[in-house]
């Protein structure tokens, strides 16, 4: 959890720290995370959907509940199913950059990404049925039900931000990480 020089790491969803990896090939930076959080923690860039190998750009996806259980599928051509490759990925990121972290920054609302916001559909895709965690975070929180976990929308508000930080250093201490 700590690199060389002694910094705590944190994961952030790679578009918030300004790499160009979004659906429509942009970013999604966010400066208070630049401001607040670079400085003091080594920032691990993560993007869930270009680490399982989709293009950038690519063709937006969405989480849906089918009979079979969840699936993540493309929004506008529900055959094209990306979910075991996303859970391929997840399952390796998560075993090998899990225990790394003290907190992690994701995005919100994405079907990879978002904490608690992310819409999911009916099997048609039509209707949305529900709000939730992206396919990633979900992943995440089950291995690591006590990670710290904020959306970009909340670490914008500074009491949230305070208390997140508050949570990452306690998060540290109790698993007996060295931290500053
Ligand atoms: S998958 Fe996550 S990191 Fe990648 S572009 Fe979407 S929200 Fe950003």
């Amino acid at each position: 959890m700590l690199n060389a020089s002694g910094k705590l790491k944190i994961g952030v969803s790679a578009c918030l720290a300004g790499h160009l990896v979004r659906y429509d090939g942009k970013d999604q930076r966010s400066s208070v995370l630049e401001h607040e959080l670079a400085p003091r923690f080594e920032l691990i860039s993560i993007c869930p959907e270009v680490g399982a190998g989709m293009n950038v750009p690519r063709p937006p996806i969405q989480i849906m509940q089918s009979r079979a259980g969840i699936r993540v599928c493309e929004v506008d051509d529900h055959a094209h199913d990306v979910t075991q490759q996303l859970q391929r990925y997840a399952q390796s990121a998560i075993a090998e950059l899990g225990p790394e972290l003290s907190g992690f920054v994701f995005k919100s609302r994405s079907p990879s990404c978002g904490i608690d916001d992310t819409p999911c559909f009916d099997e048609d895709g039509l209707q949305q049925l529900s709000v939730g965690a992206g396919l990633f975070t979900g992943m995440l929180m089950k291995r690591f039900p006590q990670l710290p976990l904020i959306d970009e929308w909340k670490f914008e508000q500074p009491q949230q931000c305070r208390a997140f930080l508050r949570r990452v250093r306690e998060y540290a201490k109790e698993k007996k990480i060295n931290h500053r």
